[in-house]
C-alpha cells in the first residue's frame, strides 16, 4: 500500500486526522509558534499528562492524547535549533521525522500531519528543513507500515510553495 504525501495550508490544531506532530521544546511544557497553539487547543490536560513524560531530548518523540483536538494523539517532538548546519541538526531533523512515523504506526494511526518542525523560532532554512521533512517521511512509511496519509501542514502560503516544490521533484 502507497501512502499519500501532500502539503495544505492551515492551522494544524483544526485537522482530523489521527495524530498530529508538535515540534515541542524539551520541556514539553508548551512554548510558543505551533506548540503554544496546540497547547490552547488541546486544552489544560495536555499539560497535565506532559509533566509525566520528564521531557524530551532533541531529536527525541514522544506520545499523549489529543484531548480537545480533533485528533486523538500528539506525538511531541523536539526539533533542532539551526546553528550553520554543522552541528548534527540534519541527523536530528531526521530523527524528529523518522521517530514521529514510528511511534504513529506504533499506536495504529492511520492519518498524520507534521508542522514545518524547526523552521520556525528555531531557524532552520526552510527549503533544506522541508527536502528532509519529505525524504525522511517516504523512507520511513516504507519501514513502519499502516499509515495511510502524511499531511505537512505549512502555515504560511510562502511555506507551502516550499513543500509543494519538494513533493513534485
Ligand atoms: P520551532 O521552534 O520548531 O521552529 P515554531 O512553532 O516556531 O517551531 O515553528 C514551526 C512552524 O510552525 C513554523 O513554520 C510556524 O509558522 C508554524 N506554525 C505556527 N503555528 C502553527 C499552527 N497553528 N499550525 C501549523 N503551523 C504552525
Amino acid at each position: 500500500m502507497s501512502t499519500i504525501l501532500r502539503a495544505v495550508q492551515g492551522d494544524i490544531t483544526k485537522l482530523s486526522v489521527d495524530a498530529i506532530v508538535n515540534a515541542a521544546n524539551s520541556s514539553l511544557l508548551g512554548g510558543g509558534g505551533v506548540d503554544g497553539a496546540i497547547h490552547r487547543a488541546a486544552g489544560p490536560e495536555l499539560v497535565h499528562e506532559c509533566r509525566l513524560l520528564g521531557g524530551c531530548k532533541t531529536g527525541q518523540a514522544k506520545l499523549t492524547r489529543g484531548y480537545r483536538l480533533p485528533a486523538k494523539y500528539i506525538i511531541h517532538t523536539v526539533g533542532p535549533v539551526w546553528r550553520g548546519g554543522a552541528s548534527g541538526e540534519s541527523e536530528l531533523l531526521t530523527a524528529c521525522y523518522s521517530g514521529s512515523i514510528e511511534l504513529a504506526a506504533q499506536h495504529g494511526v492511520a492519518t498524520l500531519a507534521f508542522p514545518s518542525i524547526s523552521t520556525g523560532i528555531y531557524g532552520y532554512p526552510i527549503d533544506l528543513a522541508a527536502k528532509i521533512a519529505v525524504s525522511t517521511v517516504r523512507a520511513a512509511v516504507e519501514q513502519f507500515q499502516g499509515i495511510e496519509e502524511v499531511i505537512f501542514c505549512c502555515f504560511s502560503q510562502a511555506d507551502l510553495a516550499v513543500y509543494e516544490d519538494v513533493l513534485n521533484q
